[in-house]
């Protein structure tokens, strides 16, 4: 009670109902509260914790490097073995004019890095982007959202942002000799797993190609294997001409990443020099443990397991109620349609020891994330809970 209390009291939220969820260890699939209650993590810190909880190669690779140093000057002035480790091995799984990566902290930040290239590169300031997406909350990232009841309070926003629909053909032709950039996700995540087709997607690329603006996908919530390929993009036949990265890419560290081709990227190092820094971007104990997590990811082909598990998600998920169930690897909406029955569902699995969520603009649909290495009999399990809990929240009035 006391400690609740100093929570409300001195931690800053940004809602008024917490959940208030207390962890004091995690493993595996699962999270310990701290009165010994293990939950199992459906939503893996949004798409974060990719390999779960406690993974002993990222739990050594921290030991290890915490153990050697922490931090010097991360401005890309000192050779960090474990960036040019983690950079050279992320590059080698990537697309030729996707070579060269800027490490930031958070997704918010690279995706303002990108809006600064692409107005440097392009001369430029048009940038464009999709409906109903979440791109972070800094002010740039603020000012790509298209609900302007949330942005409207922290005008002026950014100038010159321009909103098209995802999948809708004919919002191409927005795309002009004016436009510095189109910034979208492949797989909308918050607005409930939208995918863009791959019509949308190749006319993105052929408009962008035309006009010489740039092509930026921001993979932060879909990337490291969470829609079943390493990037979402790989699934398509469209590569953009800057990759943004986040959340899981330092599995549990802040680290994100700006990656593109070194000819773009030296923009930021001509008229004026020093176009991007950052203190902390590229920490090397984020990045060994990135370079750690990436290659655990690969060694037990854990993206191997995951149409399997997507397929027992649809066995075991068979309410009638469910109008839709959209899932690109385990990044899964479960669409009931229903605002007060999510909402409600959330707090009563919560009381059945699951983590579930919903999503900021498909307030109709359940949110499941799970860690991609989740056991199979795990998530069977879940979902005949969630199965039976969406009848029973129904019934009761
Ligand atoms: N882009 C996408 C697609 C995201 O899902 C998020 C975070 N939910 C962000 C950007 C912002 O990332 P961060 O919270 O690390 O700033």
């Amino acid at each position: 009670m006391y400690l609740r209390r100093q929570f409300l009291e001195n931690i800053a939220g940004t809602s008024d109902i917490p959940q208030a969820f207390c962890p004091v260890k995690g493993s595996g699939s699962y999270l310990y509260d701290i009165d010994g209650r293990a939950f199992l993590d459906l939503i893996s810190g949004f798409c974060v914790n990719n390999l779960g909880h406690s993974h002993p190669a990222i739990v050594e690779a921290i030991q290890e490097q915490s153990s050697k140093y922490l931090h010097t000057n991360v401005y890309g002035e000192h050779i960090q073995l474990p960036q040019v480790q983690l950079a050279q091995f992320l590059c080698s799984l990537l697309p030729s004019n996707l070579q060269s990566i800027y490490y930031l902290n958070s997704g918010s930040e690279v995706i303002d890095a990108a809006i600064k290239l692409s107005r440097k590169a392009t001369g430029r300031s048009e940038i464009i982007v999709c409906s109903n997406a979440y791109h972070g909350s800094t002010l740039a990232a603020e000012s790509l959202r298209s609900d302007f009841e949330h942005s409207a309070a922290y005008r002026p926003l950014l100038p010159n942002i321009r909103f098209i629909q995802a999948n809708n053909l004919k919002d191409l032709e927005k795309i002009s000799k004016n436009t510095a950039a189109v910034i979208t996700e492949v797989v909308q995540a918050e607005a409930g797993v939208k995918i863009l087709n791959n019509e949308f997607l190749k006319g993105l690329r052929d408009k962008c190609t035309e006009t010489n603006s740039l092509l930026v996908f921001d993979e932060i919530q879909t990337g490291f294997g969470r829609t079943g390929s390493l990037f979402a993009f790989q699934k398509t036949a469209v590569i953009p001409d800057i990759l943004l990265v986040g959340k899981s890419f330092g599995f549990g560290l802040p680290l994100s990443g700006l990656v593109t081709s070194k000819e773009l990227f030296d923009e930021f190092k001509n008229n004026p020099s020093l176009g991007y820094l950052s203190t902390f971007g590229g920490n090397p104990l984020c990045c060994a443990t990135a370079f750690a997590g990436l290659k655990a990811l690969l060694a037990e082909k854990i993206m191997d397991g995951i149409p399997n598990l997507v397929k027992v998600v649809k066995e075991e998920l068979t309410s009638p109620l469910i109008k839709e169930i959209r899932a690109q690897g385990m990044l899964i909406a479960i669409d009931l349609g229903n605002k007060e029955l999510v909402w409600k569902l959330i707090q009563e699995l919560f009381n059945k020891n699951l983590l579930v969520e919903s999503f900021l603009f498909d307030h109709g649909s359940l949110r499941l994330t799970p860690p991609l290495n989740i056991k199979e009999d795990e998530l069977r399990q879940a979902c005949r809970i969630i199965n039976e809990q969406i009848i029973k929240s129904s019934e009761v009035k």
